[in-house]
């Protein structure tokens, strides 16, 4: 259902078009990268090229993201357009020597079938940042600079107490 055999596909047409809404169970995205609450609407279009399979994808959907600064959730947009070139794997047509510069390049796992699913994971988890931010200027989570200081200060005071105190006892020099 959510796997596309191109070769069949190819047998009677040169382009294929497909719409799918997948739901957060079919994405099965890891949950430290990110979670999908609604479902996420893609939109293929596939055609064959001499070099593998054509294929442009749009994807229109949220992820829920923690920020990395205040460790809020927000939400972020996944919308987004991508053309890319489907290969098999380089072994097995030697299809390998045939890379184009301008497109990036994925390679299937089975020749000649696409796993929906499992591309638009790939392409959602590449378009979360490794540090998400709520916002460019997210301040980060309010009073921890504070708090940080009132750390480190008594840390300070002691440190310098100890030494004054071996001063006294006359440790510290002569
Ligand atoms: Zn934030």
């Amino acid at each position: 259902m959510l796997t596309l055999d191109l070769k069949e596909i190819f047998k009677i047409s040169d382009r294929f078009v497909g719409s799918y809404e997948l739901k957060p169970e079919d994405l099965k995205l890891p949950s430290e990268i990110g979670v999908i609450k609604e479902p996420v609407n893609v939109n293929l279009e596939i055609t064959k090229d001499k070099e593998g399979y054509k294929i442009r994808i749009s994807i229109e959907g949220n992820v829920e993201l923690e920020c990395s600064r205040c460790l809020e959730t927000y939400v972020k947009d996944l919308t987004q357009e991508k053309t890319k070139l489907l290969q098999n794997t380089p072994n097995e047509e030697g299809v390998f020597m045939l890379k184009p510069k301008d497109l990036e390049v994925s390679f299937l796992e089975e020749p000649d079938i696409v796993d929906v699913a499992q591309l638009v994971r790939e392409e959602i988890i590449l378009s979360i940042p490794m540090k998400p931010l709520c916002s460019p200027d997210c301040r980060g989570i309010p009073g921890y600079q504070v708090e940080f200081e009132e750390e480190t200060k008594p840390q300070k005071r002691n440190n310098s107490f100890a030494i004054l105190k071996d001063l006294l006892a006359g440790k510290g020099g002569r």
